[in-house]
């Protein structure tokens, strides 16, 4: 098995590859570490990469995380299913949020966000396939929900995430990935201050890559096969 350091060597040259070839020009992309599953003594043996920006799904695993490592430099993004008993945990602890679908838990996370903390930063989650064991809201609803968000002042709103359905090749990878893209391009022209696509994960970053993703979230490429 290969040290942590290794595959995230080989996950960066993927990521070179992919910009060399289909995305010459885009801008910054940030790397998330997926640390769901993950022992803390894994995630520092990442941490000496020099990696800090961290997601976890799970509330209380990560927040058990952000605890035991003390380290207040490092950023973590909140990256699971919202539930509404969680959100002043959530709130108070990462510094991101991509999987939000609901008007109501937005307006939970921003009575929960300590006025001395900067805003919290939010994605949109959006169902792209429409697959019914999926969070995310329809394309339909994104207006409401972003304005709802605009008039929340302790959130900021960032952009959108998705979890495509898995699929085999790269073209067809590339489709919900564009869609996407169209879907923040919308907004962008619409007049939403919005500048992030939360895309793309071990499986299918090339293809998120070339259709202008700005966060990978990546954790087997990086960590190995989940336990
Ligand atoms: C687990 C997870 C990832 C990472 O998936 P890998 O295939 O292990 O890279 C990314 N995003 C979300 C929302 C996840 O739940």
């Amino acid at each position: 098995m290969n040290s942590i350091a290794t595959n995230l060597q080989l996950v960066h040259q993927r990521i070179e590859n992919a910009r060399k070839n289909f995305a010459p020009e885009q801008g910054a992309l940030q790397v998330l570490a997926v640390t769901k599953n993950q022992s803390t003594d894994k995630i520092k043996e990442l941490l000496e990469t020099g990696t800090w920006a961290l997601a976890e799904n799970y509330a209380q695993e990560g927040i058990a995380k952000i605890q035991a490592l003390a380290l207040p430099d490092l950023e973590w993004h909140f990256i699971g299913h919202l539930q509404g008993n969680k959100t002043a945990l959530i709130a108070q602890n990462f510094s991101w949020v991509h999987t939000l679908s609901s008007g109501l838990i937005a307006k939970n996370l921003n009575d929960a966000r300590s006025p001395g903390l900067p805003a919290l930063n939010v994605c949109i989650q959006i169902n792209i396939d429409q697959e019914p064991s999926k969070s995310g809201i329809d394309a339909q609803q994104l207006t409401a929900l972003a304005t709802l968000i605009m008039s929340l002042p302790r959130l900021r709103l960032r952009g959108l995430m998705a979890i495509p359905a898995p699929r085999q090749n790269f073209e067809e990878q590339r489709k919900p990935f564009r869609q996407l893209a169209q879907l923040l391009l919308n907004l962008q022209r619409s007049g939403f201050p919005v500048d992030t696509l939360s895309m793309g994960m071990s499986q299918d970053l090339e293809a998120a890559i070339a259709e202008g993703a700005t966060i990978l979230r990546i954790g087997t490429a990086i960590f190995g096969e989940r336990v």
